[in-house]
């Protein structure tokens, strides 16, 4: 029998063509898995398969976690490559439209709720029903909330909101899943060296490296280590847990 933690599986990750997204397609194939990077932009979810080794047990696929006809048509084309749904999901898509309070406009409100709540949602909802379809009893969800959703953030009172609500529906969908074998957790990141954080100024960066008492921001792979942790059966046991993975900011 292979050592491997996920051999035999199919994985999806959401935003699998960037930052934490992309760490996590890397651990997952190194662990067996056969890999989906799902993302909207079909050019980086296609880097990130070329980047693993045998990129043809993989897939690229695009997907608008947003639209409900974009996410069944990548799951289905991950249904055809591989015979099987994928058990494993990381939801790890995720959009900023930064602005304070005062000043945000309604449609940067509701795009990042978009994405980032109704694309988990959205994703949870498709992956469990074909799951259910199939008949297999298993499976792991995690979702990518973010510790701004426990503080707030300045100027993020959209993406402060979206992640609490994932938060809410992590724990709501572990509670419905846990009958068909399905276990949902999610990761509370914090501030995590990716293009998402790419534009944060300086003096931002600076003033948060004080506050963290690992004085350094995390590299994706530290986010996506504990991604895999709670998509293994190493964490059999939990379900609806937010872990946090910040360098101990907010403790
Ligand atoms: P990133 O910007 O590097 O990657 C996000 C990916 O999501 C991109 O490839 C992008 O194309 C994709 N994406 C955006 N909209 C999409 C959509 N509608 N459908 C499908 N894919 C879409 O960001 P990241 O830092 O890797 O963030 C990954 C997750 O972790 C996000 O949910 C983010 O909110 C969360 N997070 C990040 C940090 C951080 O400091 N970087 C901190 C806490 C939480």
């Amino acid at each position: 029998m292979s050592s491997m933690m996920f051999a035999g599986k199919v994985a999806m990750v959401t935003g699998g063509g960037s930052g934490i997204g992309r760490a996590v397609c890397r651990i997952l194939a190194r662990e067996g898995a056969r890999v989906v990077a799902a993302d909207v932009n079909s050019g980086a979810a296609q880097e990130t398969v070329d980047m693993l080794v045998n990129p043809s047990n993989h897939l690229a696929v695009s997907m608008d976690v947003a639209e409900k006809v974009s996410v069944s048509s990548a799951i289905k084309a991950s249904v055809e490559k591989f015979s099987a749904p994928p058990s494993l999901v990381a939801n790890a898509a995720g959009i900023t439209r930064d602005n304070f309070l005062l000043q945000m406009d309604e449609k940067s409100f509701m795009d990042v709720l978009d994405v980032n709540v109704k694309g988990s949602f959205l994703v949870t909802q498709l992956v469990a029903g074909t799951l259910v379809e199939h008949g297999l009893n298993e499976g792991a969800i995690v979702n990518l909330s973010s510790i701004v959703g426990k503080t707030g953030n300045i100027g993020q009172c959209n993406y402060a909101a979206s992640k609490a609500a994932v938060k809410g529906l992590t724990k709501t969908a572990a509670r419905e899943l846990a009958k068909m074998g399905i276990r949902v957790n999610c990761v509370l990141p914090g501030f995590t060296k990716t293009p998402m954080t790419a534009t944060v100024p300086d003096k931002v960066i600076e003033t948060m490296l004080k506050l963290i008492p690992l004085h350094r921001m995390a590299d994706p792979e530290e986010i996506a280590e504990v991604v895999a942790f709670l998509l293994s059966d190493k964490s059999s046991y939990m379900t609806g847990t937010c872990i946090e993975v910040t360098g101990g900011l907010s403790m």
